[in-house]
């Protein structure tokens, strides 16, 4: 019937103490572990000795920190970690699952207990920070690493066959011979001095930005070839877009010049271009080389690697000849009566026939070592190419090759970074996309939002590029990376995906075979057909990323007296409004023994006397339904709030 709704009327009738406990909850409600561990000191109290959970101070405490270490290590019962990661950090986990650094500090400070936490490295790390920090043996300049890259038909391939047939000791040995992925050859300069450089073999920017996006930095210097018949190209453009991505010099080879068509007219055109695309040449009065080179009649072989030579003393170009070795995958494969093979370029130190070696995955010992040449090689230094066999997987390119002090060294190394591919391949990758990108930024990422952006005219990158640029302010800033006509292709795609950006593709399309790689590396493309739209995406991401304000008032605090059923109801809770005043419209969240047992739910009833009321004031008695939540009991909390939301705005 109709009156079993009403709450039960009457007088207040509330003692003294049980204001005073009251009271002490709301007090305590401001961190309800500091409530907790009160509680524990209570019961606990001398019966046995005191853990830090009860005492605070300093613990120690090495990552990964799971609950049950953490818990171990400070006292703080896992029961009660898990409840503060589920009502404070909205993260479900479990007795043995791994929290983050900063949640476990945040746990712990609730305790008065300083965290002290020894990040722990990995076998990599290790061997890694022995190399970094390890005495140098014996230093000495080294030969610059170099790419080719430039648009097809420009002649990469014929320019890297001239190089290799200029070498000098081509006619004591038989000269290169041998495709390992890279070679070096020694050059006698003008003044016949001898300048070594070390050319990887797979021309062309997508080897080049693939090897960058697994953070191999093998490449010293790139060479961009640009026919003097042709000009600066899309693939042209794309290359100095890439080099610059990875913050390597570029030096241009102008060539093609014995055509006719390379008159000074053109070159001086040419010049303009390169100007255009970032590269101002030093006959201009900037920084970027040119060489004039032919690789059908050879001209200006020499002055090129003159040039490559000078760079690199520009650069300090150095490596420790002694010590162990350290160095890069560059291609590795099967070999039928080998096994794993792979191929690397020595970075530093010496490897032998016999060491043991960890690269990548993979582990073991060396069994036998090929140069450039296919000579059987015993040992070998920095800047050498070399094919070595006695590993037991195949590596990726990109790999990091270290010589260790034992077998067992190399395997723990070899079976974290296994363990690290599992997780890796477990917990999605976060890339940077337009969704994620304000929460990218929120937590101290990147402040910038970079783009490659392609279209399906050369206006529209222009428009586009202008409108995107000027989007942003002093805090926030978008940076387009690459921008060009044409669809979206293989390489927007690792470019994106070694630089962190976003493609953004306008009026163009890409292939099910571009998406696909796309989605592979989880690289953000977004295609638009009208330019507001484009535009307009992007500023909101970056408004989003302005974090917005938001902040939680409460308005009033119930206190539930007494809880009644009511039949086909359910639940009402006689409360008394102990604080500012419930509101009937806002949110409102339980707190029980301090803890947040709910949140962000709706009042479905408010009531005063036995009408529903608006809002019900302070000192008044009220009875209260939350939608969806029946677990009230009397000495429940209910909080009123509002959440206030100042979004910040560009412009
Ligand atoms: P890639 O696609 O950049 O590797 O270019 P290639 O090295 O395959 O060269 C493309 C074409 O241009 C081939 O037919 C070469 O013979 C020709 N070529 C390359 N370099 C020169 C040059 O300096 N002069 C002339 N005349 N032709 C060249």
């Amino acid at each position: 019937g109709r009156s079993s709704d009403a709450l039960p009327s009457g007088p207040n009738q509330f003692s003294k103490a049980d204001l005073e406990e009251l009271d002490a909850r709301l007090k305590g409600a401001s961190g309800f572990l500091k409530q907790r561990r009160r509680d524990m000191n209570r019961r606990g109290g001398g019966q046995q000795a005191q853990s830090a959970a009860q005492t605070g101070g300093k613990v120690e405490v090495a990552e990964p920190i799971t609950i049950k270490g953490l818990s171990s290590a400070t006292g703080i019962k896992t029961g009660d970690i898990i409840k503060y990661l589920f009502t404070q950090k909205k993260v479900m986990a479990t007795v043995n699952s791994a929290i983050d650094t900063e949640a476990a500090m945040e746990v712990a400070l609730e305790y008065d207990i300083e965290l002290v936490v020894k990040e722990q490295e990995t076998a990599e790390q290790r061997v890694q920070k022995q190399f970094a920090d390890r005495e140098a043996v014996d230093v000495k300049p080294r030969p610059a690493v170099v790419t080719i890259l430039g648009h097809v038909d420009h002649g990469k391939t014929s320019l890297l066959d001239r190089i290799r047939a200029a070498d000098v000791a081509a006619h004591e040995d038989g000269g290169i011979t041998q495709h390992i992925g890279a070679y070096r050859v020694t050059v006698e300069g003008s003044d016949s001095s001898k300048k070594s450089v070390v050319f990887l073999d797979t021309p062309g920017h997508e080897a080049f930005t693939t090897m960058r996006a697994r953070g191999a930095k093998m490449t010293d210097i790139a060479v961009i070839v640009v026919a003097a018949d042709d000009g600066v190209m899309p693939q042209t453009i794309e290359s100095i877009s890439h080099a610059q991505a990875a913050e390597v010099p570029v030096i241009v080879a102008l060539n093609k010049t014995d055509l006719p068509q390379a008159t000074e007219d053109n070159i001086q055109k040419i010049y303009g271009q390169l100007a255009e695309h970032g590269l101002n040449p030093v006959p201009w009065g900037g920084e970027t080389e040119v060489v004039k080179t032919s690789a059908q009649t050879g001209d200006g072989i020499t002055d090129l690697i003159e040039l490559i030579d000078l760079q690199a003393e520009v650069m300090e170009l150095t490596a420790d000849y002694g010590g162990p070795a350290r160095g890069t995958v560059i291609e590795a494969e099967m070999q039928a009566g080998r096994g794993s093979v792979a191929r690397v370029l020595i970075q530093d130190g010496q490897v032998k026939v016999g060491d043991f070696i960890s690269i990548g995955r993979s582990f073991g010992r060396v069994r036998d070592m090929t140069d450039d040449r296919d000579r059987r090689i015993k040992d070998a230094g920095p800047a050498t190419p070399l094919e070595l066999s006695g590993i037991d997987e195949i590596p990726d390119a990109g790999d990091r090759l270290y010589v260790t002090d034992s077998l067992k060294e190399a395997e723990n190394i070899a079976s974290q970074i296994r363990e690290d591919e599992r997780n890796r391949e477990l917990a999605s990758q976060t890339k940077v996309t337009l969704d994620n990108f304000a929460a990218t930024v929120a937590a101290g990422g990147v402040k910038e939002l970079r783009v490659v952006l392609k279209c399906d005219v050369q206006g529209s990158v222009e428009t586009l590029n202008k409108s995107l640029a000027e989007l942003g302010n002093d805090e926030v800033a978008v940076r387009v990376i690459h921008s060009a006509v044409g669809g979206i292709t293989e390489s927007d795609v690792l470019l994106a995906d070694a630089s962190d950006a976003i493609v953004v593709g306008f009026h163009v399309v890409a292939t099910p075979a571009v998406r696909e790689i796309a989605e592979s590396r989880s690289v953000d493309v977004r295609l638009y057909r009208v330019i507001y739209e484009a535009i307009d995406e992007v500023k909101l991401a970056l408004e989003g990323m302005l974090a917005p304000e938001k902040s939680e008032v409460d308005s009033g605090t119930a206190e539930v007296k007494q809880v009644f059923k009511i039949g086909g109801v359910g639940n009402i809770a006689g409360c008394l409004v102990t604080d500012g005043a419930m509101r009937r419209d806002e949110l409102c969240k339980v707190i029980r023994d301090g803890v947040i047992v709910t949140a962000d739910r709706k009042l479905s009833s408010l009531r005063h006397v036995k009408d529903e009321a608006k809002e019900v004031q302070v000192g008044t008695e009220c009875g209260i339904r939350i939608e969806g939540f029946e677990d009230l009991k009397p000495g429940d909390q209910i909080v009123c709030y509002r959440v206030e939301e100042i979004k910040r705005k560009l412009d």
